[in-house]
């Protein structure tokens, strides 16, 4: 028997080739492999004879092979189709396999077989296509893939089900008893199953409530550490202290009488609450929620800026350098006589901007003397810039932009001190409803700001019919004359990227490779774009697998209107603003989580021009075409969340979205009862025993977790 933690490779007769494909999807032990667990399962326990099949069902036979011979396909030639007629006392069936030549050497006329798929009719034949199938020695064989309840796997490319299957089964006779990190009690007084046993019954279960139950009690297992990680974070927190920082209701009235907007309702509120928790003297772990364009900047920025008058300086990081450079125009557009300094550290200048009018350069080692000496106050950059070597006179607050959490640890590190941490202000436009960010992020206290400034025109947004895309062009075309710019946002980066992981097994060839051209790719429509469409017009692509230099230059000349056209995948999605950017253009719009579209779609109409969204699908289904419709219609991106999580379920909902949370956390969610249950008993065992003394497993567990959320 083998200890859990045994590397993969142990497994008897497994090939360089498995364990290579394993490693990519973070499979290294035994356990790892035995906590990837199947996404759904097939009945196919019960055996019928052929009489009885009836179409449509999914059912197991188990015969003889009568006939097998393959051949090319008559229309086309790269595709082999095997074909078997297989027979039982009651009569026989046809069975079609496309491309799995492997078939055939494996079932010779006169070999006993086992087969498990759906049953199809073709007139008034049956048949099956490409089901799966096991030989069977004798009739006493215990099957493994057929006749049973059978699981399947989230397949990645060159690992089906069936070789999971495989080697899950290995692993289970192979493993020592694995110890339960959940306590006893908390298991029986659920009715949970314990470990061993939920491992054995997610994987090869009799029935399908075992594997409920198996799943439920590993959704719970991921839960209560999540649940763990956020009340030792808020209990961490509250042992620390923070700079009090005072503000009074007229200070901020004197600051905003000198913007040219009034705050909106509940910027004021957000702003308010920030005030009320940065003068206690612990740290503030907020997160401030807001649309796209509703503002959030400024409230920061108020904050810093007063805060800064009392001698404390605040730094505000943003994900990219664009986005540094963004907020920095921010303050220098409102606060022009600021004079307690505000500075931009870059990574591609060795200079930083400071100064009265925000406009003079400063050698960056003087920038970097000037923050020590406390007479720089407001310091803005990316993460790793102000991470790196920067050392404060008094960080008061840290503001990240995009990025929900950071730690007690990464506090400290800042101000190299264990004991005083600056307050935290965490920025997201990712509309995420309540229920959610609760279980992901409780440990944060949340501010929203639930409406857009006045002066926003609303963006036009429609669905585009597939004939109108020559009148779309058109359109974008006369925009771009009237000096405006457009992205176009495609789902994938290459042709046919992936598509075996999307597609599922057995759909019928044709619809496979119509789908494979449905989807557009980044580089291909940018190649159609720029040569075909608009080869007068400067067009740009930008994609994830760019270097980040690349990437910054790329944004750099759309954001200054050096290019006409960014062809792009999801990459835009985060907080760029180009104002003169009207047009908006998504393609395979359904391949998007709404709440993501509602983000693209916020990527224009930050500028005083009118700005339009175009929707395009290749999808007929009238549930697209309701889905999309919703997104003309929604004011509100939480609301649209919410709608789109009821829709689809969160793990689609958040789409590509990182949370780096585990995917069962998410699948957790629509189950809320256990998300209160698990915070309920996380909070019982932390306030018996807070380091969890008594719960060594329970503290590995989180410890990995703990690394985990802090890589994000
Ligand atoms: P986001 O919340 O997406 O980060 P920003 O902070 O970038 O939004 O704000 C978008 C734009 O709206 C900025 O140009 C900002 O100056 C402006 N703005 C912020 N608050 C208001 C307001 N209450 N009225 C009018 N314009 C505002
Ligand atoms: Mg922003």
């Amino acid at each position: 028997m083998l200890p859990p933690e045994t590397s993969i490779e142990k497994l008897p007769r497994i090939s360089n080739y498995f364990t290579s494909r394993f490693k990519k999807i973070g499979i290294k032990t035994i356990y790892d492999l035995l906590r990837h667990f199947p996404t759904r399962y097939q009945d196919f326990s019960e055996v019928y004879k052929i009489a009885d099949l009836i179409p449509n069902q999914e059912a197991t036979i188990q015969g003889m092979v009568k006939k097998i011979k393959s051949r090319t396909a008559w229309r086309r030639r790269n595709m082999r189709i095997t074909e078997a007629k297989i027979e039982d006392d009651s009569g026989e069936i046809e069975i079609i396999w496309f491309n799995q030549s492997y078939v055939q050497s494996q079932l010779a006329e006169g070999k006993q077989v086992s087969i498990s798929g759906k049953i199809t009719a073709l007139g008034e034949k049956l048949q099956m296509k490409n089901p799966t199938f096991e030989l069977l020695h004798d009739w006493t064989t215990k099957t493994r893939h057929t006749a049973k309840i059978v699981a399947k796997y989230p397949e990645t490319k060159g690992m089906t089900s069936k070789g999971i299957r495989h080697f899950i089964d290995l692993a289970l006779e192979q493993i020592k008893q694995v110890p339960d990190p959940i306590p006893e009690e908390i298991c029986s007084k659920y009715s949970f199953p314990e470990i061993n046993t939920a491992i054995k019954n997610i994987h090869t279960p009799e029935n399908i409530e075992d594997a409920e139950h198996a799943k439920k009690r590993f959704t719970f297992e991921d839960l209560f550490y999540l649940q763990l990680f956020n009340i030792e974070q808020k209990q961490e927190l509250a042992k620390k202290n923070a700079p009090k920082i005072k503000i009074s209701p007229k200070e901020i009235k004197e600051l905003l009488s000198t913007l040219p907007f009034e705050l909106t309702l509940t910027q004021k509120k957000s702003l308010w609450e920030i005030a009320q928790d940065i003068e206690k003297s612990h740290p503030m772990n907020r997160l401030l929620q807001g649309d796209v364009g509703s503002g959030k900047t400024i409230i920061t920025a108020v904050i810093a800026i007063l805060a800064a008058q009392k001698g404390f300086q605040s730094a505000l990081m943003a994900p990219t350098e664009i986005l540094a450079r963004q907020h920095y125009k921010t303050f220098a557009k409102f606060f022009p006589e600021f004079e307690s300094g505000v500075c931009l550290l870059t990574a591609s200048q060795s200079r930083a901007s400071y100064g009265k009018d925000l406009e003079d350069e400063l050698k960056k080692k003087d920038a970097i003397e000037k923050i020590k000496r406390g007479e720089i106050k407001i310091i803005i950059g990316t993460h790793a810039l102000i991470q790196k070597g920067i050392e404060f006179k008094n960080l008061a607050l840290v503001t990240v932009d995009e990025q929900h959490r950071f730690g007690v640890d990464q506090r400290a590190e800042l101000v190299r001190s264990t004991n005083i941490v600056p307050h935290f202000l965490s920025m997201s436009a990712t509309p995420i409803p309540r229920t959610l960010s609760l279980t992901l992020w409780g440990d944060l206290d949340l501010s929203l700001i639930s409406e857009l400034p006045k002066n926003r025109k609303p963006i036009i947004t429609r669905v585009v019919d597939k004939k109108k895309r020559v009148e779309a062009y058109d359109f974008i075309r006369d925009q771009i004359k009237k000096g405006r710019q457009a992205f176009v946002v495609c789902p994938r980066i290459e042709p046919n990227e992936e598509t075996e992981k999307e597609i599922p097994k057995g759909t019928q060839i044709w619809m496979q490779e119509f789908q494979k051209l449905a989807v557009k790719s980044v580089k291909e429509e940018f190649e159609k774009l720029s040569q075909k469409i608009f080869p007068d017009l400067k067009v740009a692509m930008l994609h994830g697998k760019l270097k980040e230099k690349e990437k910054e230059e790329i944004m750099r000349n759309f954001s200054e209107g050096e290019t006409d056209i960014l062809v792009s995948t999801s990459v835009v999605e985060v907080g760029v603003d180009v104002p003169n950017a009207a047009i908006m253009m998504i393609e395979g719009s359904e391949r998007f989580g709404l709440a993501q579209l509602y983000q693209f779609r916020g990527r224009v109409g930050r500028g005083e021009h009118q700005s339009f969204c175009l929707l395009f699908t290749e999808s007929t289904s009238q549930s697209t075409a309701d889905r999309l419709k919703s997104i003309e219609k929604a004011k509100n991106g939480l609301e649209l969340a919410e709608y789109d999580l009821k829709l689809r379920g969160p793990g689609e909902f958040l789409g590509e979205i990182q949370t780096g949370m585990p995917d069962l956390a998410m699948k957790a969610l629509q189950n809320p009862n256990l998300v209160k249950e698990a915070r309920e008993e996380a909070k019982q065992i932390l306030s018996q025993d807070p380091a969890l003394k008594n719960y060594p497993l329970l503290k590995k567990h989180l410890k990995e977790l703990q690394a985990q959320i802090h890589w994000e």
